[in-house]
């Protein structure tokens, strides 16, 4: 992948793929792409002779939305052991060949040696290799450090700034927000993002802390702010807040996210028994994501809070679940594509572009083998992984 290798590329593509889950499966079998949205969807489609066009043969395959990884720590997580603990970048290849077209980068723990301004720049960066990437302003800390020195201006005027987060509750990293700082902060993104025309989410850190959801059920019960504007995410971190994530979500009607990690750990659960788990709480599978938290840390604390060891996410374990869920038969894949790709696009307010295969949709699109394994990932009908 290489910057501004867009240019050569014809603006048609043709791809011929053997079944098509828009996440519905659908008859036609062919997508055409022109000028990196999907113009047309049927069987045996054509361009005229002569057209300059990308035929993509690849009836063994079948196509689905690329997947969005909605909490990603692009420029490397951790540190809390110290600087040899902070985490690596990830790079564009990485995301794609786990399937993902979208990831939202964030800041966590670290927003000293790490920035805003520099989450930015390698947002922009893995545009340039095709990815479509957004990012938090924010980071765990409040206030919240920004671009402009302004949460609403960050939201206003920086197209990549979707939301703040990871702002970090009930854990013994953060700031310790008070409940009428978090109602601040999370009013000023809803009027900035209003302005700009985006969906302004906060998205949410929640800790082992014994507090867990108490803060987000707070601002949903006492103050105006719609349940559609909050994510809390790692909520299955333990079994007591995967426990309060279902009442929760099913008070409000609110969504949740849950992070696959590689080794839940004694208390954690994985993504796929998270899932299981809230579908038997009787959860609408509307309301559930997964995201992968790679290349933040996985630090471990003893009972004092001391510093034991760290390692590195990755995101391997987002798409291992995934696939889990619909070997499993827990859901059927048209449904199991909502948890990482349509349920995430309408999280994110991206749902008129992502998260579906239909015409006038940007085309993000993901071919998988029969065992569900990312072959191809497209994004705006770029192919960014090839394997
Ligand atoms: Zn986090």
């Amino acid at each position: 992948m290489t910057p501004g290798s867009n240019r050569n590329r014809p603006l048609l593509t043709l791809l011929r793929v053997g079944r098509l889950y828009a996440p519905e499966p659908h008859e036609e079998t062919d997508l055409l792409i022109a000028d990196g949205r999907i113009a047309a969807l049927g069987r045996n489609l054509a361009v005229p002779e002569g057209w300059p066009v990308n035929l993509v043969e690849a009836r063994e395959l079948t196509a689905v939305p690329a997947f969005i990884d909605q909490h990603v720590h692009v420029t490397g997580g951790g540190g809390e052991g110290g600087f040899v603990t902070r985490c690596p970048e990830i790079t564009a290849t990485e995301i794609a060949a786990m399937g993902i077209g979208t990831v939202v980068g964030v800041l966590g723990t670290d927003s000293l040696s790490r920035s805003p301004a520099d989450l930015l720049a390698k947002v922009r960066g893995l545009r340039a290799e095709g990815i479509a990437a957004y990012l938090y302003t924010g980071a765990y800390r409040v206030p919240p450090p920004t671009l402009t020195g302004d949460l609403q201006r960050d939201l206003a005027w920086i197209p990549e700034v979707i939301g703040l987060g990871e702002l970090a509750i009930s854990d013994h990293r953060s700031s310790q927000p008070r409940q009428d700082e978090i109602e601040r902060l999370v009013s000023d993104v809803r009027v900035g993002a209003l302005l700009a025309g985006k969906r302004g989410i906060c998205h949410f850190h929640v800790g082992d802390g014994d507090r867990g959801l108490e803060p987000l059920r707070r601002l949903l019960s006492e103050t105006e702010i719609p349940a559609d504007q909050v994510i809390p995410t790692h909520v299955n971190r333990r079994r007591a807040l995967l426990d309060e994530a279902a009442d929760y979500a099913l008070t409000f009607g609110a969504s949740i996210d849950l992070t696959a990690f590689e080794e839940p750990g004694e208390e954690g659960l994985s993504a796929f028994d998270a899932v299981v788990l809230l579908l038997g709480r009787g959860v609408p599978k509307e309301r559930i994501t997964i995201s992968s938290d790679c290349n933040g840390s996985l630090p471990e604390f003893d009972a004092q809070g001391g510093y034991i060891g760290m390692r590195v996410a990755r995101n391997t374990a987002l798409i291992a679940d995934w696939q889990r869920l619909v070997r499993e038969d827990i859901l059927p894949l048209e449904q199991a594509l909502d948890l990482i790709a349509g349920n995430v696009a309408r999280v994110l307010g991206l749902q008129a572009r992502k998260g579906r295969l239909a015409v006038g949709f940007d085309a993000d699109v993901t071919l998988l083998d029969g065992e569900l394994q990312p072959r191809k990932t497209f994004v705006a009908g770029r192919c960014v992984h090839e394997g």
